[in-house]
């Protein structure tokens, strides 16, 4: 086959591609480095991460997503193109395939901007969106297609998504602006109130990776973090544990955990009891903090695992969408339809 088949995960953290027959091929940040003159892309990616903080004046890094939809439209199509670009390789006869996803819930703007610039980047007109929420439990092996309620969360780095799904569709949908970034930053808070020291983002994702746990825990993994003294300004060492670290989250967890319950009391009661009886699964890098589904099992009486490989859920599930783009097309509310049909004759 000529043409390529590619899912591709915009997410405001990292960027993933998944190429059909050779799995995820693309796995770096959403990052761009911008020449302030001139606006000329200097780097993406991995590379443009490294210049993160140490710039010069005239560089500007850039994530051009900001909770899942696009800040930067410009920046956001230059990205595609380049990973578009590395996947497709240099012969460019046959445009390949795209299908990227999109948070449930964007506004049909928003979708827009996100099939615009794939087609703009690269991809065969009509270039393909599809939700998150879909794309993550197809990815995490999820039978979508039968008429059962599935339920899956979604936990990014900006926002948690979670969504019951029957029969290719979203039933419901909650999407809150709670990931694991706002994990970082109560990490780094806690830490000033507490210690009175100051630690960079960097650092307080260290941590939570390392030590972090949603429930405290019987066996405490304890961690040294240096930071900056917020009186005298000098370097300075402490000791956190991961209990402490569970106590710094209760509460952006707590707010996961409501768009957890927020969407099982919205659903039809057959899919409940459905959901019930075939648990929740977990999707994102958030869902690899420690306990976190037992935290959610807990509050939610439902029972609640991770799914494999959960950081590549969404692009493999995007890719694979592809093979069944009738059924997922069907599912799709009208203005979707509409959208892709205009796409193709403009
Ligand atoms: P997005 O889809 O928004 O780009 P991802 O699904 O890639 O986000 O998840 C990124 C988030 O997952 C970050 O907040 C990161 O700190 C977190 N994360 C990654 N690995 C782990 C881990 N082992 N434990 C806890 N959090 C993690
Ligand atoms: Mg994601």
């Amino acid at each position: 086959m000529l043409t390529k088949r590619i899912g591709i995960d915009l997410g405001t953290v990292n960027v993933l591609v998944y190429v059909k027959g050779k799995g995820v091929v693309i796995n770096e940040p959403s990052v761009v480095a911008v020449a302030l003159h001139d606006k000329r892309i200097l780097a993406v990616g991995n590379e443009a991460k490294q210049m993160l903080g140490r710039t010069p004046a005239t560089i500007q890094v850039i994530r051009p997503l900001r909770d899942g939809v696009i800040a930067d439209y410009l920046v956001t199509e230059a990205m595609l193109r380049y990973f578009i670009g590395k996947v497709a390789g240099g012969f460019r006869l046959f445009k390949p395939e795209v299908m990227v996803c999109v948070p449930a819930g964007v506004t049909s703007v928003e979708y827009r901007a996100v099939r615009d610039a794939a087609e703009q980047a690269g991809a065969r007109r009509p270039a393909y969106v599809i939700p998150e929420p879909l794309a993550a439990a197809i990815g995490a092996g999820i039978p979508v297609g039968e008429p059962t309620g599935n339920m899956v969360v979604d936990i990014g780095g900006g926002t948690t998504d979670a969504a019951v799904i029957s029969l290719y569709g979203i039933v419901v949908s909650k999407s809150v602006r709670v990931g694991g970034n706002h994990l970082d930053e109560a990490i780094a808070t806690y830490i000033k109130r507490r210690y009175g020291l100051v630690v960079g983002e960097r650092t307080a994702e260290e941590i939570k990776i390392k030590i972090g746990s949603a429930l405290p825990r019987d066996e405490q993994l304890v961690m040294e973090v240096r930071g900056r003294d917020q009186v005298t300004g000098m370097p300075q060492t402490i000791q956190i544990s991961s209990n402490e670290v569970a106590q710094a989250i209760v509460e952006p967890l707590q707010q996961i955990v409501a768009a957890v319950k927020a969407v099982l009391e919205a659903t039809p009661p057959e899919l409940a009891s459905d959901v019930v009886d075939r648990g929740i699964v977990l999707t994102g890098g958030g869902s690899l903090l420690r306990d976190i589904d037992r935290l959610i099992s807990l509050e939610t009486g439902v029972p609640c695992y991770v799914a494999d490989d959960p950081l590549s859920c969404v692009a493999i599930g995007a890719g694979l969408a592809l093979e069944h783009l009738d059924l997922i097309r069907r599912a799709m509310p009208l203005d979707d339809y509409s959208a892709i049909a205009a796409s193709s004759t403009g």
